[in-house]
């Protein structure tokens, strides 16, 4: 037996837009046999398995075109004004549950392109929340993703520049001093959620009390990555999971004290399986 103790953070866990969407989900398919999905609900396969067994229909774009009269979420990321149009042709309704902090900023980024501004965001340019806010500008807006920052694109001389709102908040302030570098005039609105930026805070204290970490999140979540590498930066005894299959006992040795954290799409209960199986070495 290794006798690991662990401890889960307290602050890990679904962030209020995911709870959201997910209770909206659970909501319904407690009265119904199913409902489609626009994408992922979550970003994390096991909570996903789960609601897919409750009767959740994970769609894409294509399915959506196809798809006549029936009810449809929209997941905390948003969508484009294109798919509210092709909802409304197509007779379906719509359970949204979009996260408030992104329709703000969606509108932001609408006010400012409207007003006639060069729109600039910070982010990756396939992720849905980025298509989301690129459709608030009729696919206008210019994206910066971190792997530019080496080469930035020709820009105008003056730009509104916004922020995907689980980017790291150190490489948007790096892309704003690049660009005024370049004598590019800059009217940044800082928009990364405080829901992610607050937590990467308080896990570098997290991660650094423990002698293993064990992050918990799926493939695809963005937060999950950039606080994954918050861990492994303060502790390289950093791993990560996204399920208890990935975990290995030869990583630990005995009476370590392991750290269990996640991403804001990481359900609870998956943390606490990880936390069982840890007692089990
Ligand atoms: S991380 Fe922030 S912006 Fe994204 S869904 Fe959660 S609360 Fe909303």
């Amino acid at each position: 037996m290794l006798n690991l103790s662990s401890t889960i953070n307290e602050e890990s866990g679904f962030c209020f837009g995911v709870i959201y969407a997910v209770q909206l989900a659970e909501d319904y398919l407690s009265q119904n046999d199913h409902l489609y999905c626009l994408g992922a609900l979550v970003h994390n396969d096991m909570e996903l398995q789960r609601l897919k067994s409750l009767g959740l229909r994970i769609i894409d774009r294509r399915q959506l075109q196809a798809l006549k009269n029936e009810v449809v979420m929209i997941r905390a990321h948003g969508e484009a004004p294109a798919t509210y149009r092709q909802a409304r042709r197509n007779g379906l309704t719509l359970i949204d549950a979009s996260c408030p902090v992104i329709l703000k900023l969606q509108h932001r980024i609408k006010r400012a392109y409207e007003a006639g501004e060069t729109v600039l965001i910070f982010g990756n340019r396939d992720h849905a929340e980025v298509i989301g806010l690129v459709g608030q500008t009729e696919g206008k807006a210019i994206v910066v993703d971190e792997s530019d920052l080496g080469q930035l694109p020709e820009l105008p001389p003056r730009v509104s520049l916004f922020c995907q709102t689980t980017q790291r908040p150190k490489a948007f302030y790096r892309l704003k001093k690049l660009l005024e570098n370049r004598g590019i005039q800059v009217d940044m609105q800082d928009t990364v959620c405080r829901q992610v930026a607050d937590r990467n805070n308080r896990l570098k204290v997290f991660a650094g009390s423990f002698d293993k970490i064990v992050f918990v999140a799926g493939a695809a979540s963005s937060n999950g990555k950039m606080l994954f590498r918050t861990c492994k930066t303060v502790n390289p005894n950093s791993y990560f999971v996204s399920s208890t299959y990935d975990l290995k006992p030869d990583w630990f040795e005995p009476y370590d004290k392991v750290g269990i954290c996640g991403a804001t799409s990481t359900p609870m209960w998956l943390m606490e399986e990880i936390q069982t199986r840890l007692q089990s070495y």
